[in-house]
């Protein structure tokens, strides 16, 4: 195996909200196509997403939430289960092989068959809730990954950064009074769902940004606020949340970051990886609707996963 894992599923591009939804099938392809068509695509070890067990979404959410999500899967045409959050045919699979893939990867990293994984997968999971659907989110995939390596291995604390322009409420509610995860959120405030900016808690470290941020900006405040107590908090592994919605070009979001900067943030998160934790990094995909800027960001964010220390 090399040392990035690249994980995700065709299967993902079946699920579809409604048409002209922001969140779309082309997501995926339009990284997949970007990724093959550089160099670097052959350094990347390519995994075919498995689905999530009941059991590994439990950990991460209610049962009685899971079996409603189960239940209101419709053998044809749409169920909306949030205004902005519906299911097709394919959505429940879909969802299934996202939490999985992240399961995946923590395996892969935690067996040292890997040192990083990308997880490109749809649906986003970081505006699920323990109980509740919302935001294009069915199962918190990086929450399922997370309480996966709780329960498998010798990991004790992890940090979870989440760069999406929108706050990462799901990942929140889940890990609120969890103190072995240290949370990160950065997002546009006020933007959906327009929680976070005033949470007060000792392990979650939420970073508010006005609209029109720029790339200056958000390095200087995620260098003030993050990355030593990223380090001090010593964790075992390093989970990220990337979005790539803050994107200048990105038609929901209204921050000014652009590839160069998802690079900045992965690069500063490799290193500190390479320092407390045998560069150990799980990655899964969030946000990012301008398929063109999506693929370059994830293009950018890769690389920067494969750096060497
Ligand atoms: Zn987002």
């Amino acid at each position: 195996m090399n040392k990035v894992a690249y994980i995700t599923h065709t299967d993902c591009t079946k699920h579809q909200h409604s048409d002209g939804h922001p969140e779309q099938p082309a997501r995926i392809t339009a990284i997949d196509d970007c990724l093959k068509q550089d160099p670097i695509w052959s350094s990347l070890s390519q995994v075919e997403a498995p689905p999530a067990s009941n059991e590994q979404l439990q950990k991460a959410h209610d049962l009685t939430y899971i079996k409603s999500i189960y239940a209101q899967s419709p053998t044809e045409g749409l169920v909306q289960v949030d205004p902005d959050t519906a299911m097709n045919p394919h959505s429940l699979r879909a969802a299934l092989l996202a939490a999985g893939s992240a399961v995946k990867a923590v395996d892969l990293v935690m067996n040292n068959e890997v040192t990083r994984a990308f997880c490109n997968v749809r649906p986003p999971g970081h505006h699920a809730e323990h109980d509740k659907a919302m935001g294009f989110c069915f199962f918190n995939n990086v929450a399922v990954g997370v309480h996966h390596a709780f329960a498998n291995y010798p990991v004790k604390r992890v940090a979870v950064i989440d760069f999406d322009v929108h706050h990462g409420n799901g990942t929140e509610d889940i890990f609120k009074n969890d103190d072995r995860v240290l949370f990160c959120s950065s997002f546009e405030h006020p933007l959906y769902p327009f929680t976070g900016a005033d949470t007060q808690n000792p392990h979650i470290a939420n970073i508010p940004l006005a609209t029109g941020t720029s790339g200056e900006k958000f390095h200087q405040v995620v260098t003030q606020q993050w990355l030593d107590r990223i380090r001090e908090f010593k964790p075992d592994l390093i989970f990220i949340s990337a979005g790539f919605d803050a994107h200048k070009e990105d038609p929901i979001g209204g921050l000014n970051l652009d590839e160069a900067d998802f690079a900045w943030i992965t690069h500063q998160l490799v290193d500190i990886a390479d320092e407390v934790c045998s560069g150990r990094i799980v990655s899964s995909l969030e946000g990012g609707y301008n398929l063109p800027a999506l693929a370059t960001s994830a293009l950018a964010h890769v690389k920067a996963l494969l750096s060497a220390p």
